[in-house]
């Protein structure tokens, strides 16, 4: 097992550790041994191994003293008693903001269908993150759990090598730290594909006593020509990783033989003048292959990797692969981000925590141009403008940040959103207007029966949700203006004792159509259910003035009423005629089952229902009007509010809940306040089926002992 004394040496020797910071290292040390104190790994080995390794391989990253006490600690919260808040008072905020990270990733739902997803799956980790930190110790952190996976099942040997070879490894390789890159992708395929890496690897193994001796022929003879031109550099010759030999021979269907760049030579110099007399001095050596010249140099990669690539013909007449760059190149190259970060006494200089914030352009992968940039990339903006979610098959699903479940179900599909009902996000029922975060696993519940509804408008943020929201409501502004036309046209004309339809069907309206500019009948009905045209001016193109004064105006309003609607209505409300007219009930009377109701025809916005009684009916236009009825046959849920007043004692409230729940009646909100020194004034929400139930329960509570008023409210704000 790895001592402390040999992490602490060893990030010593990249940077200076003080007092306090070996203290602090020690102290998180013992706390880890301490918690997982009994645990052991599938390996038979003690626990603390593991975190131990992950501090260690920290160390040969070369992050910081606060990223190494995290290693010791990265599992206490989620595999110990441990709690963030402990960790907190003991280590301080930064490292418990490092644990709690390491954590979340940890607990991010992973699905089998990984591999499709990938992209998704690394942003999401990115964005989880925050600190990109914590990115580097669950590298690390997955590392050591691959370097000992032969301990686990086989199956779980599988899943976890499919992950790190989709997930992890490529996102090593986004951080630009390849000798992690390399380790992960390697131990994936070792796991993943035995079988040829059994095979590549032996053939490696017996080659490389030549091999070895062939490379230092080559390093001598690179080394010479480069002393010749006067050039100050290293030389190095080393095997490709075996997984990146494989890649090659699928990539470009070669036998092993045939890989002419299974080992991988390196010139890195003091300068970047000199990386481009390096280069010289190869190429008058050696004749360039044409096409696999690249510049890295002027153009680095996303990952911030910089170096001239070549490939020559070389002393035996094979192919020979060539990587030149300055030693801070190489830095870039093997450490990644952190190269970049300069420590001033054990601590990061400069940036401060700002260096660490996880990036868009990290998401983004763009190819940046210039380092400097890149520098200030990683210095940039947090990931603050979108979330991820997870369909209920698993599917990752970028949003803008502030997204609804409608925003979620239009992405989805357009009807998922026309239809959706009801959100469930991880489990719980949650409001339609609720935000989403990143990690929610997101389910909508739809119905065939339900619609987008105006006041969505005020909460989706995407423009898709937006644009289908309008669709649909101008289409059923236009269904329900249609519809009104035709009823308001039928109305007017029967007054007079004429058949609209008889008249339509036997050519003596087309007169009126042409002289209005309609083209049928349903533009006649679409402008008078809009209010552009009145059916009143129409029916005078077709009718004698004379007649039209004598008409019987009276007898619109006690027209019989005709069922034709059989079964149940969704509103419970029947309409004469027309069963697809959307209802709503007015808020100034909400009306219930059993009191009479007239319905008054919106523009565009279907039928609301009021009570006969109500004073706003009083105002409208006549010919708006229409019969309508109560379903008997239908169980109303309709909302009702009452108001108590009575004597402030206590178990009162408990009396009056009791009669709401013998008379069978939901509450759905209920609050108390005293206004003055013994009376308390109750307001009760409830669900009710008809206004017999309702008229009960408030005769039930009238009883009560104390009670002086049972009120219910007709008005009010609903929720
Ligand atoms: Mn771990």
């Amino acid at each position: 097992m790895i001592r402390l004394n040999d992490i602490i040496e060893r990030v010593n020797a990249y940077l200076y550790l003080s007092d306090a910071d070996v203290e602090l290292l020690k102290k998180a040390y013992v706390y880890s041994a301490k918690v997982h104190a009994g645990q052991t790994r599938s390996s038979g080995e003690p626990y603390l191994s593991h975190p131990l390794e992950v501090s260690w391989i920290l160390a040969e990253m070369k992050l910081d003293v606060s990223s190494i006490v995290t290693g010791f600690l990265h599992d206490t919260v989620e595999d110990t008693l441990a709690t963030t808040e402990e960790i907190e008072t003991l280590f301080g905020s930064e490292i418990a903001f490092l644990v709690d990270g390491v954590t979340k990733i940890s607990q991010l739902p992973y699905t089998t269908k990984i591999e499709r997803q990938a992209e998704g799956f690394r942003k999401l980790i990115l964005a989880t993150a925050k600190d990109i930190r914590v990115v580097l110790i669950k590298l690390a952190d997955r590392l050591h759990n691959m370097r000992t996976l032969e301990h686990l099942r086989e199956e779980q040997q599988k899943s976890i090598a499919k992950e790190t070879f989709d997930i992890y490894a490529p996102l090593a390789h986004r951080l630009g730290i390849s000798w992690v890159t390399q380790e992960l992708e390697d131990l994936s395929f070792k796991f993943l594909n035995p079988g040829e890496y059994q095979k590549l690897s032996k053939l490696i193994t017996d080659k490389r006593e030549e091999w070895e001796q062939h490379v230092d022929e080559i390093k001598a003879l690179i080394g010479s020509k480069l002393a010749e031109f006067d050039i100050n550099a290293e030389v190095t010759g080393r095997f490709k990783h075996i997984y990146g030999i494989y890649r090659k021979m699928q990539t470009q269907n070669l036998e092993f033989d045939s890989v002419y760049d299974v080992i991988a030579f390196r010139i890195i110099t003091g300068s970047l003048r000199e990386c481009y007399e390096a280069l010289g001095a190869v190429h008058s050596a050696w004749k360039p292959v044409p096409g696999r010249f690249k510049d890295y140099i002027a153009l680095p990669k996303g990952n911030g990797y910089q170096s001239l690539h070549t490939t020559v013909i070389g002393p035996f007449g094979e192919r020979m692969e060539i990587q030149i760059r300055t030693r801070e190149m190489h830095n870039v190259a093997e450490y990644g981000v952190a190269s970049h970060w300069k420590y001033k006494e054990g601590r990061l200089d400069g940036g401060g925590t700002e260096i660490y914030t996880t990036l868009r352009h990290l998401l983004e992968w763009k190819d940046i141009k210039d380092p400097t940039e890149y520098m200030e990339a990683i210095k940039g903006e947090l990931i603050s403008d979108v979330v991820y979610v997870f369909t209920p098959r698993g599917d990752l699903m970028e949003l803008p940040s502030g997204a609804t479940p409608v925003d979620f179900a239009y992405a989805v599909h357009t009807e998922v959103g026309n239809r959706c009902m009801r959100a469930i996000v991880s489990g719980k029922l949650v409001p339609l207007s609720h935000q989403l975060k990143t990690g929610d696993a997101v389910e909508i519940v739809t119905a065939n029966d339900k619609h987008p509804n105006r006041d969505w408008l005020k909460f989706v943020v995407t423009s898709r949700a937006k644009t289908k929201i309008r669709a649909w409501l101008r289409n059923e502004e236009r269904t329900q203006s249609e519809i009104v036309g035709k009823s308001i046209c039928e109305r007017k004309f029967k007054q007079h004792g004429l058949d609209f339809h008889a008249m339509l069907k036997n050519g003596e309206l087309a007169d009126a159509l042409a002289e209005f500019k309609l083209k049928d009948e349903k533009e006649l009905y679409l402008a008078v259910g809009y209010g552009k045209i009145s059916a009143n001016d129409f029916l005078k193109r077709v009718l004698p003035t004379e007649k039209l004064d004598s008409a019987p105006e009276k007898e619109l309003r006690i027209e019989k009423i005709i069922r034709t609607i059989t079964g149940t209505s969704e509103s419970g409300v029947l309409i004469n005629g027309y069963n697809d007219v959307m209802i709503r009930f007015a808020n100034c009377c909400s009306p219930l089952p059993g009191e009479p109701i007239t319905g008054y025809i919106t523009r565009g916005k279907g039928i609301t229902i009021h009570k006969n009684d109500c004073p706003r009916l009083l105002d409208v236009d006549d010919a708006r009007r229409i019969d309508v009825e109560w379903d008997s046959g239908f169980k109303a849920q309709r909302p009702a509010r009452i108001v108590v007043q009575c004597v402030d004692r206590p178990g009162i409230l408990s009396n009056i809940t009791s009669s709401f729940s013998s008379s069978d009646i939901n509450i759905s909100k209920a609050e108390i306040h005293s206004t003055d020194v013994d009376t308390a004034v109750g307001t009760f929400d409830v669900v009710v089926t008809d206004l017999a139930q309702l008229e009960n329960v408030m005769k039930s509570i009238k009883q009560v002992e104390g009670v002086r008023s049972v009120e219910r409210m007709l008005e009010w704000e609903r929720q």
